[in-house]
């Protein structure tokens, strides 16, 4: 028997080569082969006749091969073959395919999977580029007829699970079949339940055991359509598992920094009159509502650690300086970390204009400062001079040390997943403020600072619960009142010239426009080049009367801070840029923006620009300037935008697209990477996972004992090692 940590390459049949495939798939133990699902099932126990196909329809059909060949024509190489029941027969026909020639045999007996067309010759049907597996060999090979009776049983007559393959073809769809099912004879017959009973009740799990066995092999009269919507009660059982103890350890995580000892600000009326005298606008009843929960997390002796989520122009900043007052005035330190220099000046201008009448002491922490004021800034903070700390997140995580620091506000702009967190947090020892590494110069006498991070891209709810379960959420779902819906079209670049003519007349009526250029970092030299190009273009050749500046990430960041203040203060009149003006940037005036060669833009990324303009009161226009050809996602992307202004919206599609693990960018998505869940498909059961998860931690109790509780945490300790390599989560 082998137990579920098993190295797969002791399995039979596996060995250290082919577990090297497999470990390619991130597969390395039994219990990862186990639950290397199907990606789909064939219905090979109702097969179709060919007789009644119908154009339009998927249909798996069990044929014998007739006859096949390979044809050249000008284009590309087609093979063609022809598969009969009786009389009836179906061609099948795969494109510059050159390498099926010497596949099929006649008389071979092939299952073929695939849509249904009409031939155009009308009359016949046939499948273009089904899928397809050879059943059996039409030779008399002695040796072969045993091998050919167990594949029988598995791939015929009954509901066969199709995998992916891996290893370039080498381990086939047919391969996995017969390991797994390998597995699952030899699966001990009581496979310990890691679920609380109470948990399995409210969803109605099945056990284990049955769950493998059925997910791979279900049994006849199994719906197709939950089978490929995996929606099964072996696959909700399998899915809310891994859900279950994912969530498990975020609820964990979350209740320890809650167990810590935190700082009990008061609100009292002087903050209240503090938070008064600032606010230059009423605000919205989100942002109220905001405040009102992170005011509450404040006044707690346990430590915050809260999202607060909005779409750009949404007014998070705002929010996060009321509650820097109410820390200011509790005789506190405030950081305020930034993911750019740019940001984090901007930040500082807003905080100065902001906070100036409270008189607070705001200092501006940049790389670009000189050494010398650099220490005296840093000294005043250590001394507990400065009050209100703003500067990027590296700098201030590396080289600061703080005398009393209550609260830190991270400005996250989603670069960090749950998992960064995690370590992070291991980098900094007890002391972590579950963001960074921020020291304080005393331990933490006073208790353990607040943490509000703040994220300018919608997430979609279910990202939200994975990546920031450790995190409360508050939103800001509502705009802030007088703006005007953005104006987003689509134009080709052939009509170039009328749309800089559009940007003149915004211009002279005194507006401001932003021109953006993609610069993507693999091409880097190449495209600054062009945008740089298209600046000349337009300051010299468009816009020889008007006021164009430039800015991209590789300039002197003295050159980039002039720059962006001439823009703010409206002596630039047009600001040619690359996406460095992504984030947070802030000038109302502005009131257009395009961007060249929109399609190469990510959604969320296209969202973000268009998201620095409709701040102001003048109506605002979006233009979506697109050249050469555009993808199939490209379209889809631009159409989103044209559509809709809601970021969650667009998150949500964003999502949907990309997979979460390109929604935060390839290289540190940090999300946890899921065996058999999905966070597009399975967003009810990650509710659901997470609800039971915080009910299962409130016991022990009537309804969960303290040994299923232990059994349950030491299963996702297990887990949580192996999967993220996060030994003392819990
Ligand atoms: P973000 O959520 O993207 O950080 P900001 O905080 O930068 O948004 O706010 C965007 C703009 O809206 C700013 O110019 C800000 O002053 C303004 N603003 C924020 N809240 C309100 C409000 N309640 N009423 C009017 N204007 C507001
Ligand atoms: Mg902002």
């Amino acid at each position: 028997m082998l137990e579920p940590a098993t190295s797969v390459q002791y399995v039979k049949g596996i060995g250290p080569r082919l577990a090297d495939v497999l470990a390619g798939k991130g597969i390395h133990t039994v219990d990862d082969l186990l639950h290397y699902l199907p990606f789909r099932y064939e219905d090979r126990l109702n097969p179709r006749s060919i007789a009644e196909l119908r154009p339009g329809e998927m249909a798996t059909i069990i044929a014998e091969v007739r006859n096949s060949g390979l044809f050249r024509t000008r284009r590309m190489p087609i093979f063609q073959m022809t598969a009969g029941q009786g009389r009836a027969r179906l061609k099948c026909i795969w494109f510059n395919a050159a390498y099926l020639q010497d596949k099929f045999k006649p008389g071979q007996v092939v299952a073929l999977y695939g849509k249904v067309d009409e031939d155009y010759r009308g009359g016949e049907v046939q499948i273009v580029q089904p899928q397809f597996e050879i059943l059996s060999d039409s030779t008399d090979n002695a040796s072969a007829v045993a091998e050919d009776r167990l594949a029988a049983s598995l791939e015929i007559g009954r509901i066969v699970p199709i995998y992916e393959a891996a290893g370039q073809g080498r381990l086939t769809s047919r391969w996995f079949r017969r390991i797994i099912h390998t597995l699952l004879e030899n699966l001990p017959p009581d496979l310990p339940d890691p679920i609380p009973p109470v948990v399995r009740g409210h969803l109605g799990l099945i056990p284990p055991r049955e769950a493998l066995w059925k997910v791979h092999w279900p049994e006849a009269g199994t719906s197709m359509e939950d089978l490929q919507s995996s929606r099964t009660p072996a696959h909700v059982r399998l899915i809310f598992e891994e859900l279950f103890f994912v969530e498990l350890g975020l609820e964990l995580k979350r209740r320890e920094q809650k167990a810590q000892t935190g700082i009990a600000f008061q609100l009292d009326e002087r903050a209240r009159s503090a938070i008064k005298k600032i606010l230059p606008f009423h605000p919205t009843a989100a942002q109220k509502r905001a405040l009102k929960e992170i005011a509450y997390d404040m006044q707690k002796p346990v430590p915050m650690r809260r999202l607060l989520q909005g779409d750009v122009g949404s007014g998070k900043t705002i929010v996060a300086f009321e509650a820097a007052i109410i820390a200011i005035e509790n005789d506190f330190q405030v950081a305020l970390m930034a993911p750019t220099e740019i940001l984090a000046q901007q930040h500082y201008f807003s905080a100065r204009r902001i906070l100036d009448a409270a008189g607070y002491r705001i200092v501006l922490l940049t790389g670009s400062l000189e050494d010398d004021s650099k220490r005296e800034t840093r000294r005043h903070i250590r001394q507990g001079n400065a009050q209100l700390v703003i500067g990027t997140h590296a700098l201030i995580e590396q080289q600061v040390e703080f005398a009393k620091l209550g609260l830190v506000i991270v400005d996250e702009q989603h670069r960090f997943g749950v998992l960064q967190r995690f370590k992070l947090m291991k980098k900094s020892g007890e002391g972590g403020t579950g963001t960074g590494s921020v020291r304080v110069q005393e331990s933490p006498a006073f208790g353990e600072p607040d943490v509000l991070v703040m994220t300018a891209t919608p997430i979609p709810r279910t990202l939200a619960l994975t990546l920031y379960g450790d995190l409360d959420i508050s939103v800001i779902d509502e705009m802030p009142p007088g703006r005007t819906p953005i104006v987003t079209r689509r134009v080709s670049d052939e009509h170039e010239s009328e749309v800089w003519d559009f940007v003149r007349k915004q211009v002279t009526a005194g507006q401001q426009t932003y021109v953006v250029y993609p610069v993507i970092e693999e091409n880097e030299e190449r495209e600054l080049k062009a945008a740089m190009r298209m600046y000349k273009e337009l300051s010299q050749r468009v816009f020889p009367d008007l006021r164009v500046g430039v800015l991209h990430g590789r300039m002197d960041p003295d050159l980039k801070e002039q720059v962006m203040r001439a823009f703010q203060k409206g002596e630039l009149q047009i600001l040619v840029s690359t996406t460095v003006i992504e984030v947070g940037v802030d000038v109302p005036n502005a009131n257009v923006m395009v961007i060249e060669h929109a399609e190469r833009f990510g959604l969320a990324q296209l969202h973000q620009l268009r998201g620095r303009i409709g701040r102001g009161a003048a109506k605002s226009y979006c233009i979506l300037m697109t050249g050469g050809k555009i993808s199939e996602d490209g379209e889809r992307r631009l159409d989103a935008m044209v559509r809709t202004n809601d970021g969650f919206q667009i998150a949500e599609l964003d999502l949907e697209l990309r997979g979460p693990g390109e929604f935060f960018g390839t290289r540190q998505a940090g999300l946890p990477s899921f065996r058999v869940a999905s966070l597009i498909r399975d967003r009810k059961l990650l509710e659901a996972a997470k609800r039971e998860a915080a009910a299962v931690l409130d016991g022990p109790n009537a309804d969960v004992s303290k040994e299923e509780i232990e059994r349950a945490l030491r299963h996702m300790r297990a887990r949580w090692q192996k999967s993220y390599g996060l030994v003392e989560v819990g």
